[in-house]
């Protein structure tokens, strides 16, 4: 930005939103559509249509010519289908947007992944403009944020059901905050700070590695002999070229209205990090997804290229993306605040309770939640939670509620014993050098930072999970309390009674450790390590019953997604396999061969010299020649492997990859490893480590 002081008139200047609605909208449809957006009112068609023009003079003014549904199918990625406002009028054209385009729209359906649930004869679908995420303009296309639906109904993307799990929550969460008196609340919603983590890599050096072009990750790659740990990476200096890139990154973000607040360099060599400041978890997903979209699309443009993998290289920290969680009233009062009253402490205790219950309850689901092949590589890994799910608490707070499990004084500035409803919670606080940085699911002071997400995944998924579970435990919590004699002792119990139940879930301790890992199993915790042991479990009948009660999915829907997850993870190893295959043949071996060639044609010219042929060449030869043998038989098993795929089913299948295909690679990749730190630099094929994790100043 060449002038700050433009950023507040730049700031959403692609984005149809409040601002502009009252400015271009008569003042009754402005009503309205208001009432739609806040209150879930139908829109009548009349009003549509007038919206519809409005957004479409909105549109060309801003230099759009096109118009697109802008929706999120289940490959997680965003989908768009242009189509011009172009109408043709005789022989010329006049510029429109009906309001039936912008309600809804067909789309052939048949090429994005169903698990089954759609034939292909049957493959139309229809999206739906989400009217509570803004419509904004990208590449002079006017994008309006949709669900997508099959003609049935089924769902068939991420939104729907995350706009049915926030539904859900504010549901039962209303429900509980009646009772605490609040009886003119207009409604809740979750609020989620996704930061994104990433990796930016020289394109030149990019474009030379075919695993990084088709795999988004590396296959092979000795670790650079600068050891991580000696790396001043973490918050140092930003270099200029990736300074260049963040500007040009928040320039495009606050364009379209997206708070990137926070940017910094992350533990890794060439990784970064991005916050931008929370919103509405619908608003926050789009936006995330619109975030991935730029990195990538800036940083070509920066001679860089963004990756988005959970794990680009192996043995150096894995990318993440921390999900920061909260409940908030419509309003926006925080309901995970301890507020600083009794009477706020007791509503902060009951909220907490449903996420701690949620969580234990649901901890396979989550976990569920954010399987992919790519996560599965760094859950466990340098620097990431492990599968396990628990929460982190900080020990004062944990305390806390010890003292009130016991019904024994709290021992804090004074002792007294907590009487929830009648007594103020001691202050817990909760600076940085208390937090846990290795807890999966850790309450930050006023909201959970839920860690496990991989950095490509679309944020929708575990938070239809989060909030369906919560909902599902507030609507126990109201059940109860609506039918109790006394409130505040129900209240009382129901802290004391979830946390009794529940606290195995909570760890305060290093989550990193092996000692957790034991701990974690004697207390029963479930630790899916890879996606063949997580997925199958998204089918358990809890997990059914939890969708199909609160409406989020259908029986047949939740199957579904189990096929998809499975299905994409097959394909994502397979591929991974070939490419390995054909780096091997093609790239390793004949430039090992061509290394090898010129040591032994210069052993033998000084042997037929009379001179004496070193150790360095003959042992290097010997060595090169062993390796080379097993790289190519490894890797002519790894083809067989990769060939002959169980066909019973998609479990079995993904198994296969997983312990027969997966480590069949980790083997190809040791030799290949092993070659490279003895090959000679100029004969190696593509660039190393050292020179993608060094290679942008
Ligand atoms: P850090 O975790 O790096 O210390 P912060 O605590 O400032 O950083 O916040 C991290 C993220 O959490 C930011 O995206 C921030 O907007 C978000 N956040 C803060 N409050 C809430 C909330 N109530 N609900 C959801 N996200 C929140
Ligand atoms: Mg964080």
């Amino acid at each position: 930005m060449e002038n700050p002081n433009r950023i507040p008139e730049l700031f959403g200047s692609l984005v149809f939103n409040d601002r502009v609605m009252q400015a271009k909208l008569p003042k009754d449809v402005y009503k309205s559509l208001k009432k739609t957006i806040e209150e879930d009112a139908p829109l009548e068609i009349d009003v549509a249509n007038v919206v519809a023009n409005a957004m479409k003079e909105w549109a060309l003014e801003n230099g759009a010519t096109h118009y697109t549904h802008w929706f999120q199918p289940m490959t997680g990625i965003t989908a768009e289908k242009h189509d011009s406002f172009i109408e043709p009028v005789g022989d010329s054209v006049v510029m429109e947007l009906s309001g039936k385009s912008l309600v809804k729209g067909e789309t052939d359906a048949s090429s994005f992944p169903s698990g089954g649930l759609r034939a292909t004869f049957e493959a139309r679908g229809y999206t739906a403009w989400d009217p509570t995420s803004y419509a904004f303009i990208k590449d002079k296309t006017l994008c309006i944020p949709t669900v997508f639906c099959s003609f049935g109904g089924q769902v068939l993307d991420k939104k729907a059901p995350l706009l049915r799990s926030m539904e859900a929550v504010s549901a039962q969460a209303m429900r509980v905050l009646r009772l605490f008196g609040h009886t003119n609340v207009a409604g809740v919603r979750t609020t989620v700070g996704a930061e994104q983590e990433y990796f930016l890599v020289d394109k030149e050096m990019f474009d030379a590695r075919e695993d990084l072009r088709l795999c988004g990750r590396t296959l092979f790659g000795a670790k650079p002999p600068r050891g991580q740990s000696l790396d001043v990476h973490y918050f140092g200096t930003i270099k200029p070229r990736v300074k260049a890139f963040m500007e040009e990154l928040n320039d495009e973000l606050w364009k379209l209205g997206i708070t990137s607040k926070t940017e910094h360099n992350e533990a890794a060599p060439a990784q970064h990090e991005l916050a931008p400041i929370f919103s509405t978890t619908n608003i926050a997903n789009d936006h995330n997804q619109l975030i991935m979209e730029l990195m990538k699309k800036v940083a070509r443009k920066h001679g860089l290229v963004c990756l988005l993998n959970e794990k680009p290289f192996a043995g150096v920290n894995g990318s993440g993306k921390h999900n920061n969680f909260s409940i908030s009233t419509k309003k926006g009062k925080n309901l995970l605040s301890p507020g600083d009253s009794p009477a706020d402490n007791a509503q902060f205790l009951i909220f907490l309770s449903a996420v701690i219950k949620a969580v234990d309850e649901y901890s396979d689901l989550l976990r569920i939640s954010v399987a992919s092949a790519g996560n599965d590589h760094r859950l466990g890994a340098a620097e990431a939670p492990p599968a396990i799910v628990s929460i982190f608490l900080g020990s004062e707070l944990t305390e806390i509620l010890d003292c009130i499990e016991a019904d024994k004084p709290y021992e804090g500035k004074e002792a007294q014993v907590m009487k929830i409803g009648a007594s103020v919670l001691p202050d817990f606080p909760m600076d940085n050098t208390d937090r846990n940085r290795t807890s999966p699911f850790a309450f930050t002071g006023n909201k959970f930072e839920f860690r496990m997400l991989g950095s490509s995944l679309n944020i929708s998924e575990p938070n239809v999970v989060l909030n369906t579970a919560v909902a599902e435990s507030l609507k126990q919590i109201a059940d109860i309390l609506e039918t109790a004699d006394d409130f505040d002792t129900e209240v009382h119990n129901i802290v004391k009674r979830v946390y009794s139940t529940h606290k195995k879930v909570i760890f305060n301790g290093d989550g990193y450790s092996e000692e957790w890992h034991k701990e974690a199993e004697r207390r029963g915790l479930p630790n899916y390590r890879t996606v063949p042991d997580a997925i199958p479990h998204l089918k358990d009948e809890k997990n059914i019953k939890l969708f199909t009660d609160h409406k989020i999915y259908t029986e047949e829907e939740v199957i579904s997604r189990t096929e998809i997850t499975l299905d994409s993870y097959c394909k994502t190893v397979k591929s991974e396999a070939h490419v390995m295959s054909d780096m091997v043949k093609r790239q390793i071996l004949p430039a090992v061969q061509g290394y090898m060639s010129e040591l032994s044609n210069n052993a033998l010219s000084k042997k037929s010299l009379g001179i004496n042929v070193m150790a360095y060449e003959t042992e290097t030869l010997k060595e090169l020649s062993e390796y080379t043998d097993k790289l190519y038989k490894a890797t002519v098993e790894l083809d067989s492997l990769t060939e002959n795929i169980p066909a019973e089913s998609r479990e079995k299948a993904a198994c296969h990859f997983r312990d027969k295909v997966l480590t069949k690679m980790a083997e190809v990749r040791e030799y290949a490893d092993a070659l490279e730190v003895i090959t000679a630099d100029e004969y190696w094929p593509f660039p190393t480590y050292k020179d993608l994790l060094y290679g942008v100043n």
